[in-house]
């Protein structure tokens, strides 16, 4: 992405612009589970499967996830391997197993509680930046501001004239004029509805800036350059003869759910061909990430999820 010109204030008095988003957000907000709750482990575990998956996908599996883990304690005690199977399908599942680290600590250290302070959450496994902010204002009711790639690019376009759709404020930039402009007794619809905002109308391309509360106000409304595609070459997946190592690691994850497999029995049972070498570099890199186990008995290999 183009760095947008670090011209834009930092300091910006919004006050007389924050009554646009917050009436619009009151009649286009959308209707999200974890928006139904208060709960730092709802929301935590809400805000983990949305990292790399999409918003529709995650509504599917995020009931289910709570009925059987309800509490942080309850996920500590899980087996990996029963954690791996409600995770399977939501993808990069080295998130569930950092999700279960970080639940273990809380319950052994924390009396099963987050702390409601962002610097300590960044301490914990899979928690950054964002997610400690997005826990301190939606669970903890802290007035912070919230940056996801939405939000960054919503304020890139409202405050800059844009060269091309794909433009994008510095983090450091993009988080200091999310704090200037927050309304500090608005903070959690105001960062809910950036999000709502760049999900379904200032979107990466073709923003539909007539229906956009902040249209009179935005140095980028209507600029044609936000109808283009970027012609970027987008980041080269590491793949397998065309197929993406992630699904090749989901695929190998599904397989070892149904029980475990000798290495030749689990690469004829891949949808995709993998040389032996190459099955066995990715068993080793999912060995290492704890997601599965391998072992040798009497000159065979054998390959099943991790247990523990
Ligand atoms: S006016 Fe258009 S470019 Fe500006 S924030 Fe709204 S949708 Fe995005």
């Amino acid at each position: 992405m183009t760095p947008a010109s670090p011209a834009a204030k930092r300091t910006i008095d919004f006050r007389n612009h924050h009554h646009l988003l917050l009436e619009w957000y009151a009649s286009h907000r959308r209707d999200l589970p974890w928006r139904r709750t208060r709960s730092p482990y709802r929301i935590l575990i809400s805000e983990i499967m949305l990292q790399q998956t999409q918003v529709a996908r995650v509504t599917l599996y995020y009931r289910d996830w709570l009925r059987l883990f309800p509490s942080f304690r309850a996920l500590a005690a899980a087996s990996k391997r029963d954690v791996l199977q409600a995770w399977s399908g939501l993808g990069y599942n080295s998130r569930a197993l950092r999700l279960q680290s970080l639940a273990r600590i809380v319950a052994d250290q924390q009396r099963g509680r987050l702390p409601a302070d962002t610097i300590l959450l960044q301490q914990l496994p899979g928690i950054g930046k964002y997610t400690a902010h997005a826990l301190g204002c939606f669970a903890f009711g802290l007035s912070l501001p919230v940056v996801d790639v939405n939000a960054r690019r919503i304020l890139t376009r409202l405050f800059s004239k844009v060269t091309a759709a794909d433009e994008m404020l510095d983090e450091k930039c993009a988080w200091e004029i999310a704090a200037s402009i927050l309304p500090r007794d608005a903070a959690y619809d105001w960062n809910q509805a950036l999000m709502d905002l760049g999900a379904g109308t200032c979107t990466a391309v073709n923003p539909v800036c007539d229906a956009c509360p902040f249209t009179d106000r935005c140095s980028s409304s209507h600029l044609p350059v936000l109808r283009l595609r970027s012609v970027r070459t987008p980041r080269k997946e590491p793949s397998f003869h065309g197929v993406p190592r992630r699904i090749v690691r989901g695929n190998i994850l599904k397989i070892l759910h149904a029980q475990s497999r000798e290495v030749a029995e689990l690469r004829s049972s891949l949808s995709v061909r993998l040389r032996r070498h190459e099955l066995l570099a990715v068993l080793s890199a999912m060995q290492r990430d704890g997601l599965i186990e391998v072992r040798k008995l009497r000159g065979r290999i054998l390959v099943s999820i991790a247990s523990s």
